[in-house]
């Protein structure tokens, strides 16, 4: 039978968590006796009660399973500590907050048994969001496919990935992690899923607007080292207008409309100027390429199900361990 490991990340939950928990649980019991199905709740170093009520159910759910992590990491940490630790065919990441709704479950299971190897939940409303939240966001996503090429928008954390993509996930060597991005760089054949976003169910959301916005800067520096060679670009712009303004100054000087020693002085900040800028640009580009190497992401991922050599074949290349 197959099996599938559900990944939920947690932190400071306890005030929801025993009824969310029963609720998700609900669900995969309406699976049935077609898949076996694991739950195991990461809990993101909580300082309240979320992971002695975790265990005692984990002591009466055989299905249930906790992972501690030592401090708070970050979600995306969560997620990975999750997957690393997940054992099932296929890993389905879901908040706890009922927000990820799970009477999306059996359909999501449904198609990747299908073929898929990825199912990805979008989001067709973003509940009861602020606009500035809803504002804040769009802003981010446009930013983001602008400069690292992907369109996020109404993406969700709440994916079911195949085992292959868990472990394609897992060797990726960077630690600074954007789940949804990483998957959707992936690439691997997907389905796509709508669901509207209920109230939280319980608890407050622990992301600050400050918190969200680093975030936002991790990912977007993660994902593209275009804002290095902006300066490059800038640079090549100062230059343009140093010619103007140092041709005007000449023509001045030789004309006698200009005060003595002004021409030397704007000639020498044009000059500077375009020099600096230049060389920071040229810095840049190298700091780009540096950056892009020790991200070490691999070059390109192979879908073996549309593939003619095998996955040994495949490994043996790719001098990887057997
Ligand atoms: N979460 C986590 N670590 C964090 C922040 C959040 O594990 O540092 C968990 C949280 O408990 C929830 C999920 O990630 O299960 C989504 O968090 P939240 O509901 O606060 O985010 P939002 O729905 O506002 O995006
Ligand atoms: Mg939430």
């Amino acid at each position: 039978m197959k099996s599938v490991t559900i990944v939920i990340p947690v932190l400071n939950e306890a005030t929801a968590i025993a009824a969310n928990m029963r609720q998700i649980m609900e669900s995969v019991k309406s699976l049935g006796a077609t898949v076996d199905a694991r739950i195991l709740v990461v809990d993101d170093g909580s300082r309240d009660d979320t992971v002695r009520i975790v265990q005692r159910l984990a002591e009466t759910e055989p299905t249930v399973q906790v992972l501690a992590l030592t401090r708070n990491f970050g979600k995306e940490a969560a997620i990975h500590a999750g997957l690393d630790h997940a054992s099932g065919d296929a890993v389905i990441v879901m908040d706890c907050d009922l927000q990820h709704p799970p009477a999306l479950l059996p359909r999501m299971i449904q198609l990747w048994r299908d073929g898929l190897d990825v199912v990805e939940a979008y989001k067709i409303d973003r509940g009861g969001e602020s606009w500035l939240s809803g504002l804040l966001a769009g802003g981010f996503y446009a930013l983001f496919n602008r400069l690292a090429g992907f369109d996020l928008r109404n993406h969700s954390d709440f994916k079911l990935l195949d085992r292959k993509v868990v472990e394609a996930y897992c060797r990726l060597p960077e630690r600074e992690r954007f789940f949804r991005g990483l998957i959707t760089w992936m690439h691997f054949p997907s389905a796509r899923i709508p669901f509207e976003v209920p109230e939280r169910s319980g608890g407050g959301s622990a992301w600050s607007r400050l918190r969200l916005v680093k975030y936002s800067l991790t990912i977007i520096s993660s994902f593209s080292s275009l804002p290095l060679q902006v300066v490059g670009w800038a640079g090549a712009l100062t230059l343009c207008i140093s010619l103007v303004l140092g041709t005007k100054a000449l023509y001045d000087k030789f004309m006698g409309h200009a005060i003595d020693g002004f021409a030397t002085v704007i000639l020498l900040v044009l000059i500077l100027g375009s020099i600096i800028m230049l060389s920071i640009g040229v810095v840049g580009n190298y700091i780009a390429r540096i950056y892009e190497e020790v991200k070490r992401r691999p070059s390109y991922l192979i879908d073996l199900r549309r593939s003619s050599v095998t996955e040994r074949q495949s490994a043996d290349r790719a001098g990887e361990p057997e």
